[in-house]
């Protein structure tokens, strides 16, 4: 690529220093512009665009595919207002080569007087194939005045991400605006050895390309995200995250907390009264956490391990080891049931060892909410389990010295920031641990949880009946539906999973809706529920109980089975439309059958024919149990375009960066940051500022 010649104009370019040097933007925009992160002209150049369209060209009508997005001239042959099922306005146009209907569902009358037989117009939309030949629904087009074409678009058209009030256009024109004036000396802190070593262009360059790619570029590289271009900023981005996070470790560090050694063998007499040996993962992570703890400065630890493999008995050692030291416990999940699943574990482990737990919920009632506030104020409460609740206004610890988060990725940086503020006492701070059962192949997590310290455990507990994978296709789904009928026979429980498709809620609930109704006729005689992202948490939670309690045997659920909901009786798990999720995903709903003595199975039933790479991610699951494995070759895996929903890994929001497809970046940025805070820490805050703004205050709450 080459390097951008300095542009040589005949007057200087107008300073733009404010927002409101902007033509067309007042203190109102302005103010609606902060919602984009927006708050001085030079931001706008990193508001980047979504996705391109071409109107470098127009394309002959002949010609025209279905699916194709296209500019096209043509000349108007008739215009009709049509009542066949729904009321539309018909414009047949024809440029020589071949005709095509526009079509209108919405339209004025002045719009349709204005599209005259004869006129010539120019047009813009997807065209598809209706029922008389290929149409354009609501095109967008202009009719020439004087048969006098206006010039078509020298680049290729940048969409952008829109907020409320600022619409494409206006959005297109302010960063137009920031783009003529050259802004040559916005700074490039990365390093040039570094971006040059990749191959990236510098980033003024980077920028220019991606607001006005030529006509040209690459459309299939830059819609993948693979663009150097934006690469070179993708770079930036993750950057800033890290460091954001490196800097909250590093704040972290200079933070006190108390040191935390145990006066008593409670913890050992725990760990001899659970009736199974600890594995070796299991011990050295406990190890870990005792040393952390007996430092003064908080630990912030991450305990990562798929579902099953013994966290929680990890945590209560470390809790107990924290309450022998004279300290509260407080432990936090993030939905009701779940705590509950801690309250009774912790409950029946605790109560021969005499040490009570506390339970606090937001569904307690006012009495029990205040003695529970009491029993933790005074002390008397020594380990509080509970919901978000824990943390509420109105609640004062003791003397807590640690929290233990489960399933963190539902709780973002900020939460887990806040909730170490809110622990605090004085200049002190508490612990940190927290449990996620995702995953995450290794320089992705020293990316996204640089904050945190990570220990991982791989080893499962002995004896563990490995869940028999299954890949069917859907039309088998009768045999798969008497299965089920066998295993619920015989006491036992299944799962029924339609995954969310194309992000639409009622697509998803439909799915579901009628998968019940099937398995309900199927079925009859055994119960089958039904759970979905449309329900509210409360009526989700009255379901995952009645399937937990044996009332329902079977239930049927979009992806919003709760992760981490022990249910030992289900031991068949199907999952519909497997080829299009992810294998994060299939891996965790796989995990929530084999917890219990009976033989599991998952059966993934597809859609056919199988393309070649679905056959070979399906066939991941089949042949390993290892949730590291499933995440390693998820990543190897992912097909061009695939976007990996955010929601399942807990992957942090970017604007340009993705995490995985971008993984080749992330040990230079590392390193990077590293350097940055080192050497140039006003770059470091530079560029944080640049991506994050406000929010890069993360290590300042
Ligand atoms: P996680 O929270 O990591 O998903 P749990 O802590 O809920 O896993 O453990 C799953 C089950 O395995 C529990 O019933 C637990 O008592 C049991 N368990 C934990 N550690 C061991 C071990 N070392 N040996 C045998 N069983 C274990
Ligand atoms: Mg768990």
């Amino acid at each position: 690529m080459n390097r951008p010649a300095k542009s040589v104009r005949e007057s200087a370019p107008v300073a733009l220093n404010e927002l409101t040097d902007l033509r067309g933007v007042g203190p109102s925009l302005a103010e609606k512009l902060s919602r984009l992160n927006v708050y001085k002209p030079e931001d706008l150049l990193f508001v980047l665009p979504m996705r391109y369209e071409d109107r470098t060209r127009l394309v002959a009508v002949g010609s025209l595919v279905p699916g194709q997005r296209a500019v096209v001239e043509a000349e108007i042959e008739l215009t009709e207002v049509v009542y066949r099922r729904r009321r539309s306005l018909l414009c047949r146009v024809s440029d020589g080569t071949g005709s095509l209907t526009l079509r209108f569902f919405y339209f004025s009358r002045s719009q349709q007087h204005g599209l005259a037989r004869g006129k010539r117009l120019r047009c813009y939309g997807e065209v598809r194939k209706g029922s008389g030949g290929l149409e354009i629904i609501h095109p967008e087009y202009r009719v020439f005045r004087d048969n006098d074409p206006s010039p078509l678009d020298e680049h290729l058209t940048p969409i952008y991400p829109t907020t409320e009030g600022v619409q494409q256009g206006r959005l297109r024109n302010l960063i137009n605006q920031v783009l003529d004036s050259e802004p040559g000396n916005i700074s490039d802190w990365l390093p040039e050895a570094l971006v040059s070593e990749h191959g990236l262009p510098p980033l003024w360059e980077a920028i220019r390309y991606l607001h006005r790619p030529p006509p040209d570029a690459e459309l299939e590289e830059l819609d993948a995200g693979r663009h150097p271009c934006q690469q070179r900023l993708a770079m930036e981005e993750i950057l800033a995250h890290h460091l954001s996070l490196r800097k909250i470790r590093r704040r972290a560090e200079t933070l006190r907390s108390e040191s935390l050694q145990p006066t008593d063998d409670l913890c050992e007499r725990f760990i001899a009264s659970l009736g199974f040996r600890l594995t070796g993962d299991q011990q050295k992570a406990l190890l870990t956490i005792r040393t952390d703890l007996a430092q003064t400065h908080p630990m912030m630890r991450l305990l990562q391990g798929d579902v099953g493999c013994g966290k929680t008995a990890v945590a209560a050692a470390a809790a107990l080891n924290a309450v022998s030291a004279g300290s509260q416990v407080a432990i936090m999940a993030p939905t009701e049931l779940l705590a509950e699943q801690h309250r009774d574990n912790f409950m029946r482990w605790f109560a021969p060892l005499d040490v009570p737990v506390c339970w606090l919920s937001g569904a307690l009632k006012s009495r029990q909410r205040q003695q529970a506030y009491e029993a933790i104020a005074t002390g008397k409460a020594r380990i509080v389990v509970g919901t978000h609740a824990l943390f509420q206004e109105g609640v004062e610890y003791e003397n807590l010295g640690l929290v233990i988060v489960d399933e963190q990725h539902r709780f973002g940086v900020h939460q887990r920031l806040s909730l170490m503020e809110k622990g605090a006492s004085g200049t002190h701070r508490p612990h940190q641990l927290v449990m996620t059962a995702t995953p995450i192949p290794r320089t992705l997590a020293m990316t996204m949880y640089a904050d945190l310290d990570v220990s991982v455990i791989r080893e499962m507990p002995p004896g563990r009946q490995p869940v028999q994978t299954v890949a069917l296709s859907e039309n088998r789904r009768a045999e798969v539906v008497e299965r089920v009928r066998t295993a619920c026979n015989l006491g036992q429980r299944a799962y029924w999973v339609c995954p969310l498709i194309e992000e639409s809620e009622s697509l998803d609930y439909q799915d579901a809706e009628s998968t019940h109704s099937m398995l309900t006729e199927a079925l009859a005689g055994l119960s089958v529920g039904l759970i979905h992202g449309r329900m509210k948490n409360e009526e989700k939670e009255v379901v995952m109980k009645a399937f937990a309690a044996g009332d329902l045997q079977v239930l049927v659920a979009t992806t919003v089975i709760e992760v981490g909901v022990d249910v030992p009786e289900a031991t068949l798990m199907i999952v519909e439309n497997a080829e299009r999720m992810g294998l994060a995903q299939l891996h965790q709903l796989r995990g929530r059958v084999g917890r219990g003595q009976e033989l599991s199975a998952c059966v993934l039933l597809y859609r056919g024919p199988l393309s070649e790479h679905a056959r070979q991610r399906l066939g991941v699951l089949r042949d390993t149990s290892d949730g590291f494995v499933v995440a390693q070759k998820d990543l190897e895996l992912r097909g061009p375009g695939e976007v990996l929903g955010k929601r399942q890994t807990g992957l942090m929001q970017m604007r340009i960066a993705d995490l995985i497809r971008d993984a080749g970046l992330l040990p230079q940025v590392q390193a990077m940051a590293e350097m940055l805070l080192d050497k140039h820490p006003g770059a470091a805050r530079a560029i944080m500022q640049r991506w994050i703004g406000s929010a890069s205050e993360y290590g300042n709450v």
